[in-house]
């Protein structure tokens, strides 16, 4: 049963999910696309403290957090990081 987690990241209440929608996603970018873990951690870190987290998703964009916040590309629409 996928437990709910209003501020969690995906991998926090679903492994399943995080393995099919973050690593997998993230596995078919080329390496220089992506940030370290330490940045997508720092990211994430804001993220998980912030009101817009809704279990894995950005209520801002849509977008599942732990995607946008490994990219190179990708930013905070509210500016966070
Ligand atoms: S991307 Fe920005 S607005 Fe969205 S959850 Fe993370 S910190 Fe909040």
């Amino acid at each position: 049963m996928t437990k709910i987690c209003t501020r969690c990241l995906l991998k926090d209440f679903s492994k399943e999910k995080y393995e099919a929608i973050v690593i997998n996603g993230l596995s078919s970018l080329p390496k220089e696309d992506l940030v370290d873990k330490a940045e997508s951690g720092r990211r994430l870190s804001l993220c998980s403290s912030c009101d817009k987290l809704n279990q894995g998703t950005c209520l801002a964009c849509g977008c599942f957090v732990e995607i946008r916040a490994a990219l190179v590309k990708g930013i905070c629409p509210y500016g966070k990081w």
